[in-house]
Formats: structure tokens, C-alpha cells, sequence
């Protein structure tokens, strides 16, 4: 079964995403506070494909100890990855690149493995704003990127984006039935 893997700083907003998708609001669990999803854990959508909640990275506040098992579930996760299809990679719209967001894309870059950028949080943002802040995350990753890679601009307060990102993701599993690896 095609897998999808969900992955972000904490606080980015992936619970509330990952509920949106699934549209049930008790899936994954939200809170104010970081560092409540802690393990990986597999949800099966239409029967067709996986949605992998994969823990946080960039925890300010949980001990070297911790971050240490985060990053170890994470590389092990993308070491097997044996039906991973494409990971997207969340970020706050608000906020300029991260250096830890753009170290992580780097490593799936240079692993071979596919990824997508989901903004997260547009409401937060006035339209001229979010084009703003998506113009420079193109810009910066383009010093090292051939192109920027495909993204979405979402919103789970507002409902923003789910659709985008479901069709995508099933396209991607229609290619895999047409022509298969
Ligand atoms: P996670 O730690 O990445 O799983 O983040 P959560 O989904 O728990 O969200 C962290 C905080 O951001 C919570 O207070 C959410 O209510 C808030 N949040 C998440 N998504 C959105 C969004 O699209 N818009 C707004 N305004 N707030 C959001």
C-alpha cells in the first residue's frame, strides 16, 4: 500500500492538517503545547493509501535524549521507506526558511526521496502576504534547488488546501496503477 509521510518542526501545524485531510477531528491529537505526537503512526485513508504522522523535529524545549529517539524513529522511517511515495514537508507560512526545514529537505534530497512543501497556517497571513512569503522561500530554495519543489499553500482553521493535496496524492497513486515501479 502507497504511503505518504507527514513531517514537520513541531507546532507547524501537522495534527490539525492531518485531521483536515482525514476530516476527523479527533485523529490526530492537537494541542497548543509541542511535542504531544511523539511516535510514527499509520493512518489507512479510502483503503487506498497510508497517511504517515512521523514525529516533529526542532523541538525547542524536550531534552538532546529526545531529540536524539525523534531523529532515530525519523532516519529509520525514511531508511526502509520501503512504500513511501512522496513526503511532504510542513512549514509556517509566517515564518522566513529555517535553516532545520531546509537541512531537512536537503537530506531527502540528497536520499533520493520525492517531497512536497506544505504551508501551513495561510489564514494567519493576507493574501499579498502568502504570495510574499512563498516568493522567498522560491528564492532561497533555488540557491540550491534546480527548481522549487511542488507545494501547497493550506489552511486547517479555514479549510484551505485539503482538496489540493488529496487529488495530488491520488494522482500519484493512479500513475503507480498505470505504471507500476
Ligand atoms: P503540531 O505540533 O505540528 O501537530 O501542531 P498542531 O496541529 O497541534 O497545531 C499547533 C497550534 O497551531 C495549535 O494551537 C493549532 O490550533 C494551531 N494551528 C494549526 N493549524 C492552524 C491553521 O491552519 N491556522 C491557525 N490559525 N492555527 C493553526
Amino acid at each position: 500500500m502507497p504511503e505518504y509521510a507527514f513531517i514537520g518542526r513541531s507546532n507547524v501545524g501537522k495534527s490539525s492538517l492531518i485531521n483536515m485531510l482525514t476530516s476527523r477531528k479527533s485523529l490526530a491529537k492537537t494541542s497548543g503545547r509541542p511535542g504531544k505526537t511523539q511516535l510514527i503512526n499509520h493512518f489507512l485513508i479510502n483503503k487506498e493509501w497510508y497517511l504517515v504522522d512521523l514525529p516533529g523535529y526542532g523541538y525547542a524545549k524536550v531534552s538532546k535524549t529526545t531529540k536524539k529517539v525523534f531523529q532515530k524513529f525519523i532516519t529509520q522511517y525514511f531508511n526502509l521507506r520501503e512504500q513511501l511515495v512522496c513526503a511532504f514537508v510542513l512549514v509556517d507560512i509566517r515564518h522566513e526558511p529555517q535553516p532545520i526545514d531546509l537541512e531537512f529537505m536537503q537530506y531527502l534530497g540528497e536520499n533520493g526521496i520525492p517531497f512536497c512543501i506544505i504551508f501551513t497556517k495561510a489564514d494567519k497571513l493576507k493574501p499579498h502576504a502568502i504570495d510574499m512569503h512563498v516568493e522567498n522561500y522560491r528564492t532561497v530554495l533555488l540557491e540550491t534547488w534546480e527548481e522549487m519543489p511542488k507545494h501547497f499553500i493550506t489552511s486547517s482553521s479555514k479549510d484551505i488546501g485539503k482538496e489540493d493535496v488529496l487529488e495530488y496524492i491520488d494522482s500519484l497513486n493512479q500513475n503507480m496503477v498505470d505504471a507500476p515501479l
